[in-house]
């Protein structure tokens, strides 16, 4: 084991703050890595907050942070994919058992006994794991993922959780060359959402309550902006979109969207709303509709999106900060005043 300097919370109350956790030795399977940068994300808030109790009670001290990029420093003797000095990144997962269905089908995040990388029991020091608020992290390397280094390491961060979340859906529903894609939110995963679907050549619609964000959205990619709460705007694209990416996590009319489906067209939810949304079953019926969801994607299809953001020069927007700032970060995020992603600066935790 290893000291590193990471900042983690004490309480669901307590502030983010300076600590110093154990990392494990580097095993025969394993990538050492230095953090550069380690992107926000909401979950991080959640479960620093204890905000996810039914489900995923936080333990205490808790260590956040799970769009990690960094640099390889050493490897174990039976790592074959990655040597010191390679630039590598680490999203939400670090382990799984290998040998389940979904496991064996390349879709680890639906794996029973799925590690995550931080909350999770530790199967190697005891205890939950530790995630990438930290100057290091030790990593299998079959959880490690290359990145493209013509990419701005710190725009790459939040792909890792954001990138991978809104680019499974997007590209599991096939060819979008002509189709009419709508993208519902424009925050962290929305923005990536629509650079996505755009990349895949669809025609990318942005439906927001905020007419403030139009030109944003286009500068994304948007072709066209649509303002949910008018009913007029609304009503002229009734019908017309072939898949919506659904991102927001506050209470919203969802059979609003399903009515903007054509024939066929699908509802991919990838925000986490913590009360149930109401569906009208009769908005599906008629055109034969579907909702689903999609939560991250597998190490395989990261890795895809990782090497398609390289060839198609794909990051996030994001606004850097030091880890000293990462309490105001969190205010902010409760705001959604971002755009459109926190991204640590690691740098800033040497001099602690
Ligand atoms: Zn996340
Ligand atoms: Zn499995």
């Amino acid at each position: 084991m290893y000291d590193a300097k990471a900042y983690s919370a004490a309480s669901a109350t307590a502030p983010l703050a300076p600590d110093t956790i154990q990392r494990r030795d580097t095993t025969e399977q394993d990538v050492q890595i230095d953090i550069l940068f380690c992107g926000i994300c909401h979950s991080d808030l959640h479960y620093a907050r204890d905000e996810w109790h039914d489900f995923m009670p936080a333990v205490y001290p808790c260590v956040p942070g799970h769009e990690i990029v960094g640099r390889v420093v050493s490897v174990g003797a039976e790592v074959t994919r990655f040597q010191p000095g390679d630039l590598v990144g680490v999203g939400c997962m670090v382990d799984s058992d290998g040998t389940c269905p979904s496991c064996r089908a390349g879709v680890e995040q639906c794996c029973p006994s799925m590690t995550l990388t931080y909350g999770s029991p530790d199967p190697h020091l005891g205890g939950v794991t530790y995630g990438g608020y930290s100057e290091s992290i030790v990593v299998d390397e079959r959880f490690v993922l290359r990145v493209p280094t013509n990419l701005d390491p710190a725009g790459v961060a939040p792909l890792l959780c954001a990138g991978i979340t809104t680019y499974s859906p997007i590209r599991r529903w096939g060819k979008l060359e002509g189709k009419k894609v709508g993208v519902v939110g424009l925050g962290g995963l929305g923005h990536m959402g629509v650079k996505f679907a755009k990349a895949f050549g669809a025609h990318v619609a942005v439906f927001t309550t905020s007419p403030g964000k139009k030109d944003d959205a286009k500068r994304l990619g948007a072709d066209e902006v649509i303002v949910s709460n008018n009913p007029d705007e609304m009503e002229k694209h009734a019908g017309t979109f072939d898949f919506i990416l659904d991102t927001v996590s506050a209470p919203h009319d969802i059979n609003a969207y399903l009515h903007m489906l054509g024939r066929d067209g699908n509802l991919t939810l990838v925000g986490a709303p913590d009360e149930p949304l109401p569906v009208a079953a009769f908005a599906l019926l008629f055109g034969r509709k579907s909702i689903s969801g999609s939560l991250i994607g597998g190490i395989a299809e990261t890795q895809e999106m990782l090497d398609f953001c390289g060839e198609h020069g794909i990051t996030a927007d994001v606004e850097v900060i030091p880890i000293q700032r990462i309490n105001e970060a969190y205010d902010r995020l409760v705001k959604s005043d971002v755009k459109y992603r926190f991204s640590i600066d690691m740098a800033s935790l040497k001099g602690e």
